[in-house]
């Protein structure tokens, strides 16, 4: 492996760092990734994998839209085990209050020709029956679906190898700058172009990118299909989403091609540990009865957590870091990493050979919040 040379070296073959790596070499650059992990072992292999449209922000509406397109497009090649599924999204109204919200949402997406349909109370009860009933409505995101993102993960890594890029597994980077991958065996990789995906992790290798680790917990139960249609999420589950200072859960369920429901979700920041944080646990899965009663009568058969890598503007790292010309960034998607992977790549690889992109770039580039003084120059 010593002093191989590459156009583009990725670390990280998490979602992201598999997506720019498919992208990079499509374009003809020779490409390495190099993971210390299983691929997809960090934040994706506990993600969910929802492939939302999300409109927190402008940028985040266009990134997230345009990637969804990706998503779509490529979908005839994806293997079965990717289990993509349109299953759509339901934002459900608990309340009128609620519902304000959901004109909004449904205004903000008509006017970006994103087709969603109004619910009333009652169709609510029609296509959800195990929802509490007397919620005020919601919005069905017809477009919006899900898949599994570990195998996801590996078949953007499989198809990257088999076009040419060399994927060094098992192998941990120690220190990344000026055109070279230190590896922690003593060797390294020489390339160009060297792209930090590595998540949570990132800010490790290149200090001074404000992202920080968000915990969050999912659980997953036994088959029940038809159970749920539909990702089913809050309304709350945006302030859940924005709340900084605090623990904070949502209810966010998911249903699986083979009847098994995901429920989530909990967000923390401060929490550096892997366990499964019983009280966590215990709020989330009250919250999600809230909506769902009969979830009580439902077993769950597994708990696990991952960490978001999460920026103080809530929008992804994509693009040059500033204190080095040889680092570039794809980073901090925080809970939307899955969705919005391919068109991060797009825009990544973009950058790289210089081209124009679909949407306008600068919202992401890592230059808006660098803290240069304390970059490694
Ligand atoms: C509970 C939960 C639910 C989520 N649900 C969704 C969802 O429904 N939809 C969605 O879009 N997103 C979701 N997310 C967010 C999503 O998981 C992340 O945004 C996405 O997985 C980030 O991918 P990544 O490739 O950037 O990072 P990761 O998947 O974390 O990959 C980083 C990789 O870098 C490697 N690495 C790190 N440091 C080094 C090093 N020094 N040397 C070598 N390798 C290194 C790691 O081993 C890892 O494989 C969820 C996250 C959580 C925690």
């Amino acid at each position: 492996m010593s002093n191989a040379t590459y156009d583009v070296a990725i670390v990280g073959a998490g979602i992201v760092g598999a997506a720019c790596a498919y992208e990079c070499v499509q374009r003809g650059m020779r490409v390495a990734v190099v993971d210390r992990d299983v691929i997809g072992g960090g934040a994706t292999g506990a993600a969910m994998g929802h492939i939302v449209v999300m409109d927190d922000s402008d940028a985040q509406f266009a990134l997230t839209r345009y990637s969804q397109t990706l998503w779509h497009e490529l979908r005839p090649e994806l293997p079965p085990e990717v289990e993509y599924d349109q299953c759509g999204t339901i934002w459900v109204a608990a309340d009128e209050t609620e519902m304000t919200e959901v004109l909004r949402k449904r205004a903000y997406y008509t006017r970006s020709a994103v087709p969603v349909e109004l619910l009333s109370s009652s169709d609510l009860e029609r296509l959800e029956p195990n929802l509490r009933k007397g919620m005020a409505g919601g919005l069905l995101v017809p477009q919006d679906g899900v898949l599994y993102p570990p195998c996801a993960t590996r078949f953007l890594i499989d198809r990257a190898v088999v076009k040419g890029a060399v994927l060094h597994a098992g192998a941990t980077v120690s220190r990344i700058g000026n055109g070279k991958v230190q590896l922690s065996d003593s060797t390294s990789l020489s390339a160009a172009m060297i792209v930090n995906a590595a998540g949570a992790w990132s800010p490790a290798l290149t200090s001074g990118i404000d992202v920080k680790k968000r915990k969050g917990h999912l659980v997953i139960t036994d088959r029940y299909p038809g159970f749920i249609r539909h990702q089913l999420i809050e309304l709350g589950y945006l302030k859940s989403a924005h709340a900084v200072s605090s623990d904070s859960v949502a209810f966010n369920v998911q249903p699986r091609k083979n009847g098994q429901m995901l429920i989530g979700s909990s967000r923390q920041f401060g929490a550096e540990h892997k366990e499964v944080d019983p009280e966590i646990m215990r709020r989330m899965l009250h919250r999600a009865q809230e909506y769902l009663p009969a979830l009580a009568d439902t077993s769950a058969i597994r708990a696990w957590t991952g960490f978001r890598a999460a920026t103080p503007d809530k929008l992804p790292l994509i693009g040059a870091w500033p204190a080095d010309p040889s680092i570039y960034l794809a980073t901090g998607h925080e809970g939307l990493g899955i969705a919005s992977s391919l068109a991060t790549a797009r825009l990544l690889a973009d950058q790289l050979t210089g081209r124009s992109s679909a949407i306008a770039i600068e919202p992401y580039l890592p230059s808006r919040i660098a803290s240069l003084e304390h970059a490694n120059a």
